[in-house]
């Protein structure tokens, strides 16, 4: 037997075991599951059927959404980068014809003011004139040829770049929780962080952590604790500006880039988005259960003059440190550093 299906018979054995509908998109996400190939997928999945969690139609859609988008989007790139390539080789096919009709126009040319020198006659005159026509109209109709096949290519070539930056817009989105990614953030604070140093307004950085998070998910499963990600990530969207970027670091930590905003102003939002969190009740939907609420540590950083993207990083995961060995659920301000290493010294 081969290894497809070897692996197709898993996947139904998998969906069967674990009562899941034979559907083809399921199907899809198992046999995706059994060969062991998306490490997401098979860490999510196989502690789900540790804990014997139910496989409900919205665990599954979370399931696809999550595991089979980078899939999707990485093929979806291919395919532009395909369709770009196939037709820049029609465009430049075109170009070097043009070229070699353009070059028998040209001979023809100089053919015929060779022909000019050695004969005046009348009749010789017609011959070239005749010629000359023949050889313009065709020129010409070759022209006008190229041109629209031109123009067909270039309203492709427009229709691919459309797609192209589909994709990378989606390729800078967290597919979990909708918000900035990882990749996203660092460009942008990267930019920030340039236009602050030009025009000298102040840039803070804020990192966000989920507190006990790892004993929610033991306690709730998985899939809802990505409910609890998405929830954090709209409540950080919601408080902040146009100007700013809230955007998921990675795992259960967020960053937010405040703009024009200094370090004072800075703790204040960070304690509003900290608030906001804990007041969140929060209910499974599936079964009504009451999961209580959770809360955020949040370290808050102001740019200085020598700051690179790392160090303002470092900087704001050192005060996100402190606040989680403070008790959790604060927030920590550089000040407060400062004010720490003062009083250790004394
Ligand atoms: P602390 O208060 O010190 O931050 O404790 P913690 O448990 O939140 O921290 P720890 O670093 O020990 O655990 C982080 C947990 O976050 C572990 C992991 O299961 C969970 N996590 C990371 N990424 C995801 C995700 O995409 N979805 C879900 N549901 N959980 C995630
Ligand atoms: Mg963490
Ligand atoms: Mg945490």
């Amino acid at each position: 037997m081969d290894r497809e299906q070897a692996l197709a018979k898993t996947a139904l054995a998998l969906m069967g075991d674990c009562n899941v509908m034979p559907t083809p998109e399921n199907f899809e996400l198992f046999y995706i599951y059994a060969s062991g190939e998306n490490a997401v997928l098979s860490q999510i999945v196989s502690g789900m059927i540790g804990q014997r969690l139910p496989f409900g139609p919205q665990v599954l859609s979370e399931l696809r959404a999550r595991a089979l988008s980078r899939e999707r989007a990485a093929k979806a790139m291919e395919d532009v980068g395909t369709g770009i390539s196939d037709m820049l080789d029609i465009v430049l096919d075109k170009l070097e014809d043009a070229g070699k009709h353009a070059g028998d126009y040209g001979r023809a040319l100089s053919e015929a003011s060779g022909e000019l020198n050695d004969d005046h006659s009348p009749a010789a005159l017609r011959k070239l004139v005749d010629g000359l026509l023949g050889a313009t109209r065709a020129m010409e109709e070759r022209t006008s040829n190229l041109e629209n096949e031109l123009q067909r290519s270039s309203e492709q070539v427009n229709e691919l770049k459309v797609q192209l930056d589909d994709v990378r817009k989606e390729s800078r989105i967290d597919q979990l929780t909708g918000i900035a990614n990882r990749k996203a953030f660092d460009a942008e604070l990267q930019a920030a962080i340039e236009d602050a140093a030009q025009t000298g307004a102040a840039l803070t950085l804020l990192m966000c952590d989920i507190d006990h998070f790892k004993s929610f998910n033991d306690t709730w499963g998985h899939p809802t604790g990505d409910q609890v990600l998405r929830l954090v990530a709209n409540c950080l969207s919601e408080n902040v500006k146009g100007r700013d970027t809230a955007a998921r670091y990675g795992g259960e930590e967020f960053v937010v880039i405040l703009r024009q905003t200094a370090l004072t102003d800075a703790i204040k939002l960070a304690n509003q988005i900290r608030s906001h969190v804990e007041g969140k009740k929060l209910v499974k939907k599936s079964t009504g259960d009451i999961l209580g609420s959770i809360t955020i540590s949040i370290g808050v950083a102001q740019l200085s003059q020598n700051d690179q993207v790392e160090s303002l990083v470092q900087r704001a995961d050192t005060c996100l440190y402190r606040a989680k060995h403070t008790g959790r659920n604060r927030v920590v301000g550089e000040c407060e550093l400062a004010v720490q290493a003062e009083i250790d010294a004394a």
